[in-house]
């Protein structure tokens, strides 16, 4: 089947109380990575790549691996979603390239790092969904700024910084309801990349109250947890044990993203944790086989280590096992049900 708009993998997870996990790619092995744990776990998939894994791999090979993976699996539905796309400009060339859905950070001004205001936020969001609407292409907006910076995007604000950018309950339902988009990223604390914690977070710095709290104003809006990499302890000490040097940190722990799932959040961006899977087991080979040289001896390994992070996240999530009973809407279909909403 061809790509499908990310919207109807959000609704049917909210229909039935699941989230689905949203994989990072820029290459063929991260992308067979997820469809073999989709595969293995019979889970629907949303695919998604920043702009510099659009830059990395050319869009046009991102573009027919995608396709490949649909090809293959003619029986799971796949998303292929922009990852903070920082102007109109992103999301629509996004668009234009095949992808389904899009998302439009105007939580921070084009160049990817100042925090925006409302207004500007509201603006290029709507734009961006008219545009993305009259396609069938669904769009997420965000508001409040996480920290972090991950792919050169992010407003790079420290762990405490954080906390002043929280997504704010009382805003929330005015700018889902101005802008029309179909999932809203908040902002709960949490960082991009690998250093999200210096310790295992409690409630007053990953701040899951916030979710409840939007989910109770608005009970029908979709959420989106960024940065939500649970950064296992297993997977850094691999990294460690065959000549990595990564200091102790702390993620989002999965019961946590198990929480904010009972409260709306229907897509989790899991990003670092599978970079983890991969550098571990190619620091693995090469360190125990110092001969190997064929690029295949160690991006197998590779390839499957990620595979077992991608299947366990769909399955905490509760993705697992609802690839087949998704209603299918395609782009078209999604234009109409858009304009009929309008
Ligand atoms: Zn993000």
């Amino acid at each position: 089947m061809p790509l499908v708009p990310m919207r109807i993998l959000l609704d049917h997870a909210a229909e039935n109380d699941y989230g689905v996990g949203a994989f990072n790619v820029n290459n063929m092995e991260q992308i067979q990575a997820i469809m073999i744990a989709a595969k293995e776990t019979d889970s629907p998939v949303i695919v998604q790549a920043s702009r510099g894994a659009r830059s990395y791999s050319d869009d046009n090979y991102l573009r027919h691996l995608m396709i490949a993976a649909s090809e293959l699996n003619p029986n799971i539905p796949i998303a292929m979603h922009q990852d903070h796309g920082n102007s109109p400009a992103t999301c629509i060339s996004a668009v234009e390239m095949g992808f389904t859905s899009v998302m439009m950070d105007g939580s921070l001004e084009e160049d990817g790092k100042t925090p925006a205001s409302w207004d500007y936020n509201v603006r290029v969001t709507q734009e961006v969904v008219k545009f993305a609407h009259a396609r069938g292409v669904t769009v997420e907006a965000e508001l409040g700024c996480l920290g972090g910076i991950e792919d050169g995007q992010g407003a790079g604000l420290s762990e405490e910084e954080a906390q002043n950018h929280l997504t704010d309950p009382t805003e929330a339902g005015d700018f889902v309801e101005q802008t029309n988009c179909d999932a809203l990223a908040v902002a709960i604390g949490t960082s991009h990349g690998a250093y999200k914690f210096k310790k295992k977070p409690t409630g007053k710095v990953l701040r899951m109250d916030v979710i409840a709290e939007i989910h109770r104003r608005m009970p029908n809006c979709h959420m989106v947890m960024h940065g939500s990499s649970s950064v296992p302890k297993e997977l850094i000490d691999i990294i460690n044990q065959y000549g990595g040097e990564m200091p102790e940190t702390y993620g989002v722990p999965i019961s946590d993203i198990q929480e904010g799932i009972k409260h709306g959040v229907r897509k989790i961006n899991v990003d670092t944790d599978n970079r983890l899977a991969i550098t571990g087991a190619i620091r693995k080979v090469l360190s125990l086989e110092p001969g190997a040289f064929d690029p295949r001896d160690y991006l197998k390994p590779a390839r499957l280590a990620m595979s077992k992070v991608v299947a366990a996240r769909m399955v905490s999530f509760g993705q697992a096992g609802n690839a087949g009973k998704v209603e299918m809407k395609s782009l078209e279909e999604m234009k109409s049900y858009y304009l009929a909403s309008v």
